[in-house]
């Protein structure tokens, strides 16, 4: 036995959802100030504004003198001097 009320119900439960799936997330984010950048988090945003935007790469290759922002960037890069 079906009860077409309750399915009703469930009905617009599920375009109600949708609804809400739809709307742009961008706008609960967090965007820099300076470069515009967006990020989820504010934590993120924060560590983005004290090591990335607009601070001076910090990292230098002691071979070509390349530049990294973040040290792990400039290990990958040391590989490639490596290989030869
Ligand atoms: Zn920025
Ligand atoms: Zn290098």
């Amino acid at each position: 036995m079906k009860k077409p009320s309750a399915e009703l119900e469930v009905e617009s439960a599920k375009d109600e959802l949708e609804q809400f799936l739809e709307q742009p997330k961008e706008s609960a984010g967090y965007s820099c100030p300076r470069c515009g950048n967006n990020y989820s988090r504010s934590h993120s945003l924060n560590r983005h504004m004290k090591f990335e935007c607009g601070v001076e790469p910090q990292f230098e290759c002691p071979i070509c003198h390349k530049k990294s922002k973040h040290k792990h960037n400039l290990v990958l890069h040391m590989r490639t001097h490596q290989k030869s």
